[in-house]
Formats: C-alpha cells, sequence, structure tokens
C-alpha cells in the first residue's frame, strides 16, 4: 500500500493471521503474564482531539529489552460531526484488523486480555517505534472509516499510567455492555455477521445477536450493526434472520445460508444456544470456553486469564486448542463473558442449572445473572480441584445436574437385563466426534458427526506391541 511508504516495513491484508513464536520476538506487550492491559476507543468533542497526533507515555520499543514482555494501553480518540459514542466498539475493535495489516505484528484478542508482539525480523527492519504503528493505525481509520475527521492515538507504556487507567477502561467496557442488555433475538430481523477472524480461522462466522454478544465479547448486536452501516464493505455484515427453524436450540434458515455462503459451504448448520450438535464456532479469540465433563453431565467454563489448572486438569490453553480453528467441536464452546449474563446462554442444554465448575473470578463477574436457587451450587477452583472433588460437590449441594445422574442410573438398570441378553457380539461405542481425521495411506481421511462402534476393544501398550 503506497500510502505507508514512511513505515519501515510492509502493511497489507496478506500480513493478517500471521503468527510470531515466543523465539521470534522482539517484545511482547500485554500478554498472559501481564494483568493491566487494554485498549480503548472513545469519542470526543471536535476540539479535544488533535488529528494525527501520537503520543508515547512511557518507554517506546526501541528502549524495551529484547524478549521481554511490557503492559499496555492503546487509546483511540476519535471525532467526527456525525460520530456517536454508539460507535466507540466499533472503532475499538478494528484496531485487531488494522495492526494485524503490519508485517511483523501479531495483535490477538480484545479490551482487556490484548497480546501484541513484535517480531525481530520487523525491528531489524526498522519498526522500532510506537509512533510507525501509531501512523499505520491514524491511515487506515482515516481511509477506512471516513465518519472519523480526526484522531488521535497514545500508546501508554508506562506501568503506572496503565495500572491508573486500566479500571477506567473496564468501567467503560462494563457500561458498553450494559446499553446492549435486554433486547431479545425474537424481536429483531436482522443478526450481525462478522468475519474478521477468518484470517486465522477461515471457517468461521461470528453470529452477533442481541442475545449471543459475538465470541471475543467486543461487538454487540448495536456494535454489528453500527459497523455494517458504516462500512458496508467491511468484515461486519448484516444477516436477514429468516424464518425460526427451532426455537430452543437457536436455529434460523437466514443463519445457516449466510454461514454456508461466508465459509464456501464448510459449516452448514448453526445451533446458536447450545454446545451440542451444531454449535456456533470458534475462532480463537473467544475470551472463554464452556467445556463439557461427561463424567457430571455439565460444563465447566474457563476463561483466558484463568492461570491454573481446571477441574479437569487441562489448562485454558489446551482447552482453547480444543476448541478453536473456525469448527464445530461436540461439547466444546469459545464464547464471551457477555453470553453469561443471556438468557440465551447455552438455553437449550440447561442453561446455568447445567454448569458445574467455572473460575472464582469469572463467577463473580456473572454473579448477578446466574438464577439465585443454583449459584451455591456451582463450584470454583477453591470447591474443587478434581473430578472426584466435584461430583462430591454437586451431591453435597443437590446441584440440578445431580438429577440427570439418578435419571440415568434407574434408565441403566431397567435396561441392564435386556443389555445382559445381547452380551454376546453386542457393540461398544468406542469413539464420536463432530470432525474424526484419521491418517491412513498417506490420506487423511476426515469422518464428520462420526460415531464408531467396535465389537471388541483392545488396549495394548506400545511397549507390549515391541516385543511381540
Ligand atoms: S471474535 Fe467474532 S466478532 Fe470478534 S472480531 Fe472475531 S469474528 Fe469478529
Amino acid at each position: 500500500m503506497s500510502m505507508f511508504e514512511d513505515i519501515p516495513v510492509d502493511v497489507g491484508v496478506i500480513y493478517e493471521g500471521e503468527r510470531i513464536r515466543r523465539k521470534d520476538m522482539q517484545v511482547e506487550l500485554g500478554g498472559p503474564s501481564l494483568k493491566e492491559k487494554f485498549e480503548l476507543a472513545k469519542v470526543k468533542p471536535m476540539n479535544e482531539v488533535e488529528d494525527g497526533k501520537i503520543t508515547i507515555i512511557g518507554p517506546d520499543i526501541k528502549d524495551m529489552e529484547e524478549g521481554k514482555a511490557y503492559p499496555v494501553g492503546i487509546l483511540v480518540e476519535a471525532a467526527g460531526s456525525t460520530l456517536e459514542e454508539a460507535l466507540e466498539g466499533v472503532i475499538e475493535r478494528r484496531v485487531h484488523g488494522y495492526l494485524n495489516f503490519i508485517e511483523g505484528f501479531m495483535h490477538l484478542n480484545q479490551r482487556y486480555d490484548i497480546w501484541i508482539r513484535l517480531g525481530k525480523k520487523a525491528f531489524q527492519k526498522g519498526l522500532n517505534s510506537f509512533t510507525y504503528i501509531g501512523k499505520v493505525l491514524y491511515k487506515l481509520f482515516k481511509s477506512e472509516l471516513p465518519i472519523i475527521e480526526k484522531v488521535q492515538i497514545t500508546f501508554i507504556t508506562d506501568p503506572a499510567k496503565v495500572k491508573e487507567l486500566y479500571p477506567d477502561a473496564l468501567q467503560t467496557y462494563e457500561a458498553r455492555d450494559a446499553k446492549a442488555r435486554g433486547l431479545k433475538d425474537e424481536e429483531v430481523d436482522k443478526f450481525y455477521g462478522c468475519v474478521l477472524c477468518q484470517s486465522f480461522a477461515p471457517s468461521h462466522v461470528c453470529v452477533i445477536t442481541p442475545q449471543r454478544y459475538s465470541n471475543c465479547g467486543a461487538i454487540s448486536w448495536f456494535d454489528g450493526r453500527a459497523s455494517a452501516q458504516i462500512d458496508p464493505k467491511g468484515p461486519v455484515f448484516a444477516i436477514e434472520r429468516g424464518e425460526l427453524i427451532n426455537a430452543e436450540k437457536g436455529e434460523y434458515s437466514g443463519v445457516n445460508e449466510t454461514v454456508k455462503k461466508r465459509t464456501l459451504g464448510d459449516v452448514e448448520q448453526v445451533w446458536l444456544y447450545t454446545a451440542f450438535d451444531h454449535p456456533h464456532t470458534s475462532c480463537g479469540c473467544f475470551e472463554a470456553v464452556a467445556f463439557y465433563i461427561p463424567e457430571v453431565e455439565g460444563f465447566g467454563v474457563v476463561n483466558r486469564s484463568f492461570k491454573g489448572v481446571t477441574v479437569n486438569g487441562l489448562p485454558f490453553s489446551t482447552l482453547a486448542d480444543s476448541t478453536a480453528g473456525g469448527r464445530q467441536v461436540d461439547g466444546f464452546h469459545g464464547m464471551s463473558i457477555e453470553y453469561m449474563r443471556s438468557q440465551k446462554f447455552l438455553a437449550a442444554d440447561g442453561g446455568w442449572n447445567r454448569v458445574v465448575w467455572l473460575p472464582k473470578e469469572v463467577k463473580e463477574r456473572v454473579k448477578d445473572f446466574i438464577p439465585k436457587e443454583v449459584v451455591d451450587k456451582i463450584a470454583t477452583e477453591e470447591d474443587a480441584q478434581n473430578i472426584d472433588a466435584l461430583k462430591a460437590f454437586l451431591k453435597e449441594r443437590n446441584h440440578p445436574v445431580v438429577a440427570r445422574w439418578e435419571a440415568e442410573t434407574a434408565a441403566v438398570e431397567e435396561a441392564a437385563p435386556a443389555e445382559a441378553t445381547a452380551e454376546e457380539g453386542a457393540m461398544i461405542p468406542v469413539a464420536s466426534a463432530a470432525t474424526l481425521p484419521i491418517m491412513a495411506g498417506g490420506f487423511k481421511i476426515i469422518l464428520k458427526d462420526a460415531k464408531i462402534y467396535a465389537k471388541k476393544v483392545i488396549i495394548r501398550s506400545m511397549k507390549d506391541e515391541k516385543k511381540t
């Protein structure tokens, strides 16, 4: 792009989706090792914004030690005669897309969760100051969103200043989310879709409805509407809701059609309010993952900033890997924290009556939206660190999932005599998965929605195998 002649590296859509590994990074900004980081857009009166001004508070990139992580705040202040506060969320989310256009620069996540890396090669080419990063943002904001007449950008890396501004940023996000609550999916005839994350997950489309916030937690239905209006050719677009096919699961004909088209046929059906069969896809930016725990027939939820291992022994990163990539994985569901405040939150699966474990910090954040009769029955890392402890906790508190165990035991007992007679030659289910890749003879065979049964299952250790 010729408008970036004064930037020492290339800038363009081809760099979207570029990953920078730890060994290749010059510096990290924000990320999981630091608590306080944020990016925030504010709409200001015309006279309070100096167009093109770029400010750096704290050390610049060239003053940072190679291989280290630094706190960061990115503040985008914009003004325009028709620019409204309601567009702040839209402007803010563009930071993700625009920064990823820069060669050797990676931006992940959103809001208070941002994770940025600058690659060594880009640094060696001369990308050694936030001034360049600010210039790219400035030029893209002005050329892509003409509604913005003036914009100034501030990078804050001084740890004390980031810490000071962080609570204000959190408050702004909460106020924005609160405004978007109340409207119901049934009350609108348009939903919104976002494909900003297709650079990382090509078969992912976020379907944003009034009651299902985007996975990243950065785009509400109102933001979607505003974004599609001011930038109709941008990554956010309207979806005609179409016919309601299944109210409980949240299936709409218009959603199916749009998702099929936007994923080139990879995803044909989406059920918005469930984590099973045809769940909403997950890119990689989700704030949290709901994961099914078959032993207790309930869901655990873990958010990105949870540092320990969850109740099933896996950390967020492993669960996120099982969920991400634009796939529909049975029992794994990437989502926003705000979705947990919605009445449609996993509604087809039992909603909060099905949630059995979540980090204490998340529980505190969404407590007011958990039905009173179940809130004390959901364990946190303080109540249960493994499945056995979780089972005992749920039983002791009489969590609603316990009734499912009892119902199942009764059904199994009833069915037992029939099973006993059919035991000889009976088929045992050995695997079931939404997508099951098998490598054979140089080919990769992908089974969709597979359930595999076998007459006999032989489990042999690799050591035994070698001996024989
Ligand atoms: S998570 Fe969804 S809504 Fe958020 S930027 Fe990615 S595709 Fe768009």
